[in-house]
């Protein structure tokens, strides 16, 4: 009876190990939480492998080749009798070039803050002769000669081998100084001074050149002395409009 028993106890011993045996396996199949199965990121599909460019037979153009006129745009800028005379002198003792420095200084810092190349040029500056430039402007101021004068004026050289852009920076001074400073053009001075200008003479005859006269130093001295950032304002208005082809 008693080795019954053990025997019984051994089969079932044994038949308890192969069905835990044979139930494992069944049990990794499922998945291991229900939760954790939904959200499982499947495993991405391997991206295909880029075909490879083909070579250019010939290296890209990196940048095109400079042109000659590149750069900033060349300005030169006379401040009239600077470091040659004083120019016209008022009764009180104020100059002409005194009037002139101050404006033509600041018109080419103007010109300078927009990107151009301007230069600040005396009066008989050894880099005249010859002076190849996008524009040429030499500025003076009218003497108080005439207590009750009042107005600008712009000419260019009479025998000019550019007129159409020389007419063209004269206008756009008539127009931008004239807009800027209120002033009014006075048309029916133009002196010979002007418009045989030295510097006109010296400079490359295909730049184009112009001078102006701010106003004059009696009538018109609050404006040019007290209001100097609005004159060179006008003056570097009316480069930009010849330089901007407006
Ligand atoms: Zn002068």
């Amino acid at each position: 009876m008693t080795v019954g028993l053990f025997i019984l106890a051994g089969l079932l011993g044994v038949v308890y190990v192969f069905w835990l045996a044979s139930s494992r396996p069944s049990d990794e199949t499922k998945p291991a939480s229900p939760v954790a199965g939904p959200s499982a990121t499947p495993r991405p599909t391997r991206s295909p492998r880029p075909t490879r460019t083909p070579r250019p037979t010939e290296p890209p153009q990196v940048s095109p080749a400079p042109s000659p006129t590149a750069g900033p745009q060349k300005v030169g800028v006379v401040a009239g009798h600077w470091q040659s005379d004083p120019g016209a002198i008022c009764p009180d003792g104020l100059q002409e070039v005194t009037i002139n420095l101050d404006v033509a200084s600041r018109v080419v810092a103007i010109l300078q803050t927009e990107g151009y190349d301007a230069q600040l040029l005396a009066e008989f500056s050894d880099r005249l002769e010859g002076y190849k430039a996008d524009a040429f402007v030499s500025i003076h101021t009218d003497s108080c000669a005439v207590p009750e004068a009042s107005g600008f004026k712009v000419a260019r050289v009479v025998a000019s081998a550019i007129p159409a852009e020389e007419d063209r920076l004269v206008a756009c001074l008539i127009r931008e100084y004239g807009r800027v400073t209120g002033l009014r053009f006075h048309e029916n001075s133009i002196t010979f001074d002007m418009t045989d200008y030295h510097a006109f003479r010296e400079i490359d005859p295909n730049t184009p050149g112009a001078i102006i006269e701010l106003g004059f130093m009696a009538a018109d001295r609050q404006l040019l002395t007290d209001h100097s950032d609005m004159v060179a304002q006008g003056v570097a208005q009316g480069i930009l409009c010849f330089l901007r082809g407006e």
